[in-house]
């Protein structure tokens, strides 16, 4: 066999990895790379740490697997523990899972059990927003409101009503408040034709991610929802899957507008890249009503082993340690500096905006109406590449349906230094200046 037999999607042959350090991968050419998405916005440390390595290799040495329904594990423990901490007590169960999706799936299903316990077993819509991202399996994909992800599984998804989320970058007149009053009364309506006792939950992605580039929601919006979910008795679910465990400066990104939810889903940063850990995280009163009605029916192999949760704990105490989240305000704060600065360069970058270390940068043909370039000219990736060729790693996507056009996230490790960063805008600035001459000009001459 000449090619590989791995398959993943389709995309262009990728260099080999060999090695990686601090913010740094280096190819099997030498050839080096500023990790400018931590991998998929998860390496939130860099590469190559001793700690978390020595972390694991101890825990190693003393047992890599235990099952969760034999042996309490004492990182386990420890983990639950520092992630009830770090939302100052307000969720106070957690539950570990592997994946990001997997932390979704156990959301839905505990949310759908939490009802059933309760004799309110109508309950069985779920309301989320477009776009959205909640993971690639079955349940998590019926959440996401991401075209392109969507269309070959509708039908075969549970789904979820879809209501529009907030784009303050496409607001339209009537101001900010009117806005969200009218992305509210959306919300309410299509709660209402559904019927307010059906709803288990609304989901929402406080910052959003792979859909949306890092649109972030306002402190009135989350008081609206959560107004709403009070008003129908619905529970509200936070996807932190990407955007939590200091990603956005604080421990959790709902902390900065103070309002909280009844479920948490957090993982990507959680192992830090090391090792898969995930979570749920919830309110102790729905626990305890699905425990006192037979348990919760759900679980995977490995969630919280011992290997898993002391590689999380090794992460945790590092970023605690090294008092990261500081770093992620004050790094965050240098690069949108510098991609704002960008931004006045080039009137097709249309919306720089982000939180922490969590930056989405949005292109548009016209800046005026707010256009997305034709989805032939693929500047997503035509710009993906450009980065990668002048050796900075950026994530890319594009929504479409006229919701937004091609984006791209800057999301670099926790621990980037402030000339980590300077180096990190002088690739970007060289790949944006490439695409400008070689892509943008004879598409918008
Ligand atoms: N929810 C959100 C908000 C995400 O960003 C992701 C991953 N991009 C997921 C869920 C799914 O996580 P995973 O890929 O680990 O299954």
């Amino acid at each position: 066999m000449t090619t590989s037999p791995l398959f993943y999607q389709a995309g262009p042959a990728m260099p080999e990895v060999s090695h990686g350090h601090g913010v740094f991968l280096w190819d099997t050419q030498g050839k080096e790379y500023l990790d400018g998405c931590a991998g998929a916005i998860s390496c939130n440390l860099g590469h190559g740490r001793q700690d978390i390595r020595n972390a694991m290799l101890a825990q190693l040495d003393r047992v890599a697997f235990t099952y969760r329904t034999q042996f309490e594990n004492a990182p386990a423990v420890a983990l639950a523990e520092a992630l009830v901490e770090m939302t100052e007590g307000e969720l106070e169960k957690v539950f570990f899972v592997s994946s990001g999706s997997e932390a979704v799936e156990s959301a839905i299903k505990l949310a759908r059990q939490y009802y059933v316990a309760r004799g309110e077993s109508q309950r069985r819509h779920f309301v989320s927003l477009r776009p959205s991202y909640h993971g690639s399996t079955l349940g998590a994909l019926g959440l996401t409101g991401y075209q392109p992800l969507e269309a070959p599984f509708v039908s075969i998804t549970s789904g979820s009503i879809k209501v529009p989320g907030p784009d303050f970058y496409r607001q339209t007149d009537g101001g900010r408040d009117a806005y969200i009053r009218r992305v509210l009364d959306e919300t309410r309506a299509a709660i209402e034709v559904a019927g307010g006792d059906t709803i288990i939950a609304i989901v929402i992605e406080p910052v959003g991610g792979a859909s949306t580039g890092a649109r972030l929601v306002d402190k009135d919006y989350l008081e609206g929802i959560r107004r709403l979910c009070d008003e129908f008795g619905c529970l509200l679910i936070f996807d932190e899957v990407l955007c939590g465990v200091g990603r956005t400066g604080t421990w959790f990104a709902y902390q900065q507008w103070g309002v909280a939810p009844d479920l948490l889903t957090t993982a990507k940063g959680l192992g830090a890249g090391y090792y898969p850990v995930g979570a749920l995280l919830c309110r102790e009163a729905i626990v305890e009503t699905v425990m006192a009605n037979g348990g919760f029916q759900h679980g995977h192999t490995y969630a919280g082993n011992p290997l898993a949760c002391a590689t999380g704990l090794a992460a945790v105490e590092a970023i605690r340690r090294e008092g990261l989240l500081d770093n992620v305000q004050a790094r965050g704060a240098q690069l949108r500096q510098g991609l704002e600065a960008l931004q006045s360069r080039y009137p097709w970058i249309g919306d720089v905006r982000g939180l922490g270390l969590l930056w989405g940068v949005e292109l548009v043909m016209d800046p005026v109406e707010k256009t997305p370039f034709p989805a032939e000219a693929n500047l997503y990736a035509r710009v993906t590449a450009l980065a990668k060729a002048e050796g900075l790693l950026i994530y890319p996507r594009r929504t479409l349906n006229g919701l937004a056009g091609d984006h791209f996230l800057v999301s670099p490790p926790f621990t980037i230094s402030e000339s980590e960063t300077e180096l990190l805008l002088e690739r970007l600035a060289r790949a944006l200046d490439r695409l400008d001459r070689e892509v943008v000009a004879s598409l918008i001459a």
